[in-house]
């Protein structure tokens, strides 16, 4: 095997990349990125968060190994990626939380460290928290639907770092490493990948030129899905991956003691929040979203479906304002619309074409785990160190085995 190709220059062709030369490949690697940077679409849009609380064996798997790597991060690749164990703290009605202490053994027994707490702990971690409705005015929570919490769960180990760095810090450190056999290729977008027969061959660029390569591996995030409907026509050799709107808000603190300290906190109707250097970065899946690639900020959307419920939950939190109006933006969830969870696999048709992508809003926290296997599968054949992996295959939507994720944000 003498060149791989990577489209897509995120934080997942990153970690492939890094991760192939780390377990011993000795040839050449193109990763071909259509924007003039790297490291500029879903990677840098992302929230930056991370979690090994999940419903699936897979993912807990693939968290653990990651936030470890993350930790390391520093000494392995020497920078300094803003990681920060603050904790994710999960806020429960009755029924839910019912689940999650059915749950809470599979995390003990994965060595998934969480808390489960009471409705008036919450407080301790979340100053200002109001765990009842009582305080809530009746005809404002018709509106709302607002419940009494039952309980949270609190994960100790999850937490923030910055995905741009690391995603950047993987690619600056391999071309330094090896500067004959990589090659990054800015301003290059692929039109299609290329084939003889059902053999994979390589790329076409927009500008007509073709790379040829060995492996394709098709990393492009939320535009992998139309990059491979521009390539093959047959419907059966897609991947269900279509770009999906999020929104971010960056708002300021509230004036409540502490609450700069709190962790990632997810209350009512999916808002969740972090602190992010003096203010608080917030969040919430609109499920309404039709697919697209659609990247507006709407500030009505976060007074409305967010900052409502802020405020009901944690009174002071009206005050939150968005800061500017460059302080708010939408990126692209690489959306996988049968289980939510990524597809890592060679396709089962089209030889030598690698999949990595359909990461479903938890791709930048995955990325140590998904390169590592990614290198291991190519490199050996098989998964070595995350076995559990094997089941995100390509083949799963064909055989009906779909691994699908119930915790996701
Ligand atoms: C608002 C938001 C919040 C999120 N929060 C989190 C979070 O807290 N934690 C988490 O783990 N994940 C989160 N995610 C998801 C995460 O951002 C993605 O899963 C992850 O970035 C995927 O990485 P990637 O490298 O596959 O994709 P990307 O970072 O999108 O990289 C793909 C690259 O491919 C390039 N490309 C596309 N088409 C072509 C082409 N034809 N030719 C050449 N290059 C091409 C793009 O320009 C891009 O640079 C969030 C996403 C969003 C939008």
């Amino acid at each position: 095997m003498d060149r791989i190709i990577i489209i897509g220059g995120g934080i997942i062709s990153g970690s492939i990349l890094y991760h192939l030369y780390k377990k011993g490949y000795n040839g050449k690697v193109v990763v071909i990125e259509r924007k003039s940077q790297l490291s500029q679409e879903s990677t840098s849009l992302s929230a930056g968060a991370f979690r090994n609380i999940w419903s699936t064996i897979v993912n807990l798997k693939l968290t653990n190994y990651s936030i470890e790597f993350y930790k390391n991060f520093h000494r392995e690749l020497g920078t300094n990626i803003g990681f920060e164990q603050i904790g994710y703290l999960f806020t429960y009605y009755e029924k839910d939380f019912e689940d999650i202490k059915n749950f809470k053994h599979v995390w003990d027994e994965n060595n998934v460290r969480t808390e489960l707490l009471k409705p008036e702990e919450i407080e301790k971690f979340v100053p200002g928290y109001i765990p009842t409705i009582d305080h809530i005015e009746p005809e404002v929570n018709e509106i709302l639907n607002m419940k009494p919490i039952a309980g949270a769960l609190f994960g100790p180990d999850c937490g923030v770092f910055n995905p741009t760095t690391a995603s950047n810090r993987y690619f600056e450190y391999t071309k330094e490493k090896y500067p004959s056999k990589v090659e990054i290729k800015l301003n290059s977008e692929v039109k299609k990948i290329i084939f003889k027969g059902e053999e994979t061959i390589g790329v076409e660029l927009v500008d007509g030129s073709i790379i040829e390569g060995d492996i394709v591996i098709l990393a492009a995030g939320a535009f992998s899905g139309d990059i491979l409907k521009n390539s093959v026509d047959y419907p059966d050799y897609q991947i269900p991956v279509v770009p999906w709107k999020r929104m971010l808000f960056t708002v300021k603190m509230p004036d409540i003691k502490d609450f700069e300290k709190i962790p990632m906190t997810i209350i009512d109707n999916g808002v969740y929040f972090h602190p992010e250097k003096g203010n608080l970065l917030v969040g919430r899946a609109d499920p309404q979203q039709p697919f697209g690639y659609d990247y507006t900020p709407d500030p009505k959307y976060y007074e409305e479906q967010m900052n409502y419920y802020m405020a009901a939950r944690i009174p002071g939190m009206e005050y939150c304002r968005i800061i500017s109006p460059q302080s708010m933006w939408g990126g692209l969830y690489d959306h996988n619309t049968e289980d939510k969870n990524g597809i890592i696999g060679f396709h089962s048709h089209l030889k030598n074409l690698f999949i990595a992508t359909g990461f479903s809003g938890h791709g930048v926290m995955e990325s140590p785990g998904v390169g590592l296997s990614v290198a291991e599968k190519i490199l050996t054949g098989e998964y070595k160190t995350i076995k559990e992996v094997e089941i995100l295959k390509y083949e799963r939507f064909k055989n009906n085995q779909l691994i699908k994720e119930s915790i996701v944000i």
